[in-house]
């Protein structure tokens, strides 16, 4: 395994880039991509900064250029559930574009030409990631939903909630990276702490939680992941 490790945001990965063994770092397309060796997993930490195509070019980058054959996205998210918690985890079973809308030539929310609305995660590695999470703190799995919006108004999200009633949290890469995973066949999967209510308060609870404890939790369920 040659595993791919994206982040969006500097404190997401923090820990886990100073926990590299013999790290090299080499620049391309504006990103810096660290390989080394992580727990004795041969590894590659890049950070892909914010929104859906910043994730989607990091991901064929990965796979194209640093030969990476699984891919995980650690990162944090909004809530999208009554029952999912700032602290909590949620680990996706599956993700969705939630702002790509081709109605009526195609069904909103299906990518189009792919036939596909909701790409699912690879069953291995999430089962893996939900393991290692469990050891830090509540972790959910189900449907996380993407798009290149941040959601901090209540409306928002109680309209998103309406069309995908099954969403657990709401951020702006996972499914972006998801749909390269399973065009170019990679194995890949995406964990998200909750830092926000995707409400009101969404934009000073993230940026306080992404300061204490964003790095932490990723080191630690990425420690958990390599070592399982
Ligand atoms: N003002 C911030 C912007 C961060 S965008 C800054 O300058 O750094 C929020 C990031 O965290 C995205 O990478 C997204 O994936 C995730 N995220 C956390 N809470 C979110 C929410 N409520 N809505 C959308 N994305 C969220």
């Amino acid at each position: 395994m040659r595993l791919g490790i994206i982040s969006a945001l500097a404190e997401e990965q923090q820990g886990v880039l100073e926990a590299l063994q013999s790290p090299a770092r080499r620049v391309h397309g504006m990103r810096e991509y660290t390989t080394g060796t992580l727990w004795e997993i041969d590894a590659v930490c890049v950070l892909s900064r914010i929104g859906k195509v910043a994730a989607a070019m990091t991901a064929t980058i990965l796979v194209e250029k640093f030969g990476v054959t699984h891919i995980v996205f650690t990162g944090v998210a909004g809530s999208g559930d009554k029952d999912v918690h700032i602290g909590d985890i949620v680990v996706a079973d599956s993700l969705v574009q939630h702002d790509i809308d081709a109605s009526p030539l195609f069904p909103r929310f299906e990518v189009p030409l792919t036939g596909l609305t909701r790409f699912a995660t690879d069953l291995a590695l999430t089962e893996r990631l939900a393991a290692a999470a469990a050891r830090t703190t509540r972790v959910h799995r189900g449907l996380i939903a993407s798009g290149d919006q941040f959601i901090g108004r209540r409306q928002q999200l109680v309209a998103l909630k309406t069309a995908l009633p099954d969403l657990l949290a709401v951020e702006m890469e996972g499914a972006a990276v998801a749909q390269v995973c399973v065009e170019l066949g990679i194995p890949f999967a995406v964990i998200r702490t909750i830092s926000d209510n995707a409400n009101d308060d969404a934009a000073v609870d993230f940026l306080h939680f992404i300061e204490t404890v964003a790095s932490r939790y990723a080191y630690q369920v990425l420690e958990n992941f390599c070592k399982a």
